[in-house]
């Protein structure tokens, strides 16, 4: 095994940040944190409670209308590079943290669960502070007889509720963070519960070593989901910023309805990698692997491949290759890219996509089931089906497990169709031998972003989300900025 050099050692972080104080549960309860991995207890957090989350409301609440951090536009620049720099300081913490309480691989930490975010997530944010244009001025009117000037301004929104998945947590909190307080906004953070400490963590940098005033950012932990639901239903909150299920986002949705909340939502997604007969298949395919990273908990990993026909054998023969050869097992050794699912619920669940795959007639070429060598932790084989029919659920329901589905296709209009016959429209990919040819197709794909031959779209300036029960709205770039804004008109006379 290819041990990290040091996993460093942390000190967890069990209490919530609420107005400025790190604090317990207002009736002491704390909950178990679980090393999906290993099943054993790493150690507490805070259970909070419904009071707690009113309280956390009321404290953002306040910080939003009676403090100068909506408007002052220095101090908050001067605060989020704290904030960078405080992160930066305890990055190998987070690290181990994370490999421990989400049982992801370590490498993946180098990448999108810590090393990518972090790099710009409050540096381009401050940057942006100075760089956007605040108001713009419209051309003079002559209405009524007066003639008027005018002017948009961009404003901040109010009180964020945030919350948050466990599969990317981190990535998701500051992604959300970043841009809400660079707008002015307040915030109260919800971590998902399985993987609290890495919130917790950043209450405490947050209360410790940055300038931010008490209540501007709140972390709330509970094992309830319905302590998150508070956010939903509260009148004091204006937008719910939500990345975990469309099943939770439409209940968000709904039970937002009644205080006309405003909503951002990232949901699931199940996208397509379609391989043109023109591509080079012996260099394309074994970056379907990806889909087995972080067993398979990541929402725009691409999990149906769409071959050709005319080379489907070749393509099924390499792709069983890469899949029986996909490092897995303990998320410390470096060489992995596939650790445990986040709990047994979720192993459960990733189970029953795979029988109900094998009942609807799918072919079932790899893994299935849980790895004999891996006794404890809730483990999944890298799992592959052959011959499937998009109708079937394997191809249209996200699974959010080691498990990829490949689809064979007749022509490039049959691959478009099939990429695009699908409730989400996430992202998704494109192999060919002709940039253009892979340009043209990628234009026809409905969804949010796409890679076209590998590259790599992902960035602090990067605009990602979903279509259709994909999701509304985005994380990050100029648009994931604006979205936590409110857009004025003003019109005077001189
Ligand atoms: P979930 O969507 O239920 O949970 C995500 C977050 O929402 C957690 O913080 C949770 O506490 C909170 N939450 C749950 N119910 C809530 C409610 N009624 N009001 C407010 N907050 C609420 O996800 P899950 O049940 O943990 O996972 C189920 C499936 O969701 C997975 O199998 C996967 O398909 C999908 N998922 C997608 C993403 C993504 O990034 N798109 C992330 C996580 C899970």
């Amino acid at each position: 095994m290819t041990e990290i050099p040091a996993l460093a050692g942390y000190t967890p972080e069990k209490r919530m940040l609420i107005d400025g104080e790190l604090v317990g549960a207002s009736n002491g309860a704390e909950f178990d944190n679980v090393n999906p991995a290993t099943e054993e207890v790493l150690g507490q957090v805070a259970d909070g409670t419904k009071e707690d989350m009113r309280r956390a409301i009321a404290a953002a609440r306040r910080a939003f209308d009676e403090t100068d951090w909506s408007t002052n536009h220095t101090f908050r620049k001067h605060c989020l590079e704290q904030l960078q720099e405080a992160i930066e300081s305890e990055v190998d913490q987070f690290r181990a943290e994370l490999v421990d309480e989400v049982g992801t691989p370590v490498a993946v930490t180098y990448s999108a669960q810590l090393d990518w975010p972090l790099a710009d997530a409050f540096r381009w944010p401050a940057k942006m502070i100075e760089e956007y244009p605040w108001e713009r001025r419209l051309p003079d009117n002559d209405l009524a007889g007066l003639t008027s000037h005018r002017a948009v301004r961009k404003e901040a929104l109010g009180v964020i509720g945030a919350i948050v998945p466990w599969n990317f947590p981190f990535e998701v909190t500051v992604n959300k963070l970043g841009p809400i307080l660079a707008t002015g906004n307040t915030v109260i953070i919800k971590p998902a519960p399985d993987t609290p400490w890495n919130a917790t963590r950043l209450g405490r940098l947050i209360a410790e070593r940055t300038d931010i005033p008490a209540g501007v950012v709140n972390v709330v932990t509970s094992s309830d989901h319905l302590v998150g639901e508070e956010l939903t239903l509260d009148p004091r909150v204006d937008l719910i910023s939500f990345t975990g299920s469309t099943a939770t986002g439409k209940r968000i949705m709904e039970k937002g309805a009644a205080t006309l909340k405003k909503v951002f939502l990232e949901l699931g997604g199940k996208s397509a990698m379609i391989v043109c007969d023109d591509a080079d298949l012996a260099a394309v395919l074994p970056s379907a692997a990806a889909a087995c990273m972080h067993a398979g908990q990541g929402c725009a990993l691409q999990t149906r491949v769409l071959l050709p026909r005319s080379r489907y054998d070749e393509g099924v023969a390499i792709l069983t290759a890469v899949m029986q050869n996909i490092p897995y097992g303990d998320p410390k050794d470096m060489s992995n890219i596939q650790g445990p699912q986040v709990s047994a619920l979720q192993r459960d669940r990733v189970q029953g996509h795979i029988d109900r795959a094998v009942e609807q007639g799918a072919r079932l070429v790899v893994g299935g089931g849980r790895p004999a060598n891996q006794p404890k932790g809730w483990f999944i084989e890298p799992t592959l089906f052959v011959d499937v029919d998009n109708s079937m659920a394997i191809a249209q329901e996200e699974v959010f497990g080691p498990v990829l589905a490949v689809i064979p296709y007749d022509d490039d209009e049959d691959a478009i169709r099939i990429a695009n016959d699908s409730q989400y429209g996430l992202s998704g990919g494109v192999f060919s031998g002709s940039l253009e040819r892979g340009m043209a197709i990628a234009d026809r794909i409905r969804t949010g972003s796409i890679s076209v031959n590998g590259g790599i779209w992902y960035g602090a300036d990067a605009p990602y989300g979903g279509y259709k029960t994909s999701g509304i709205g985005r994380q990050n770039g100029i648009e994931g900025f604006e979205q936590y804004t409110e857009t004025k008109l003003v019109g005077w006379l001189s």
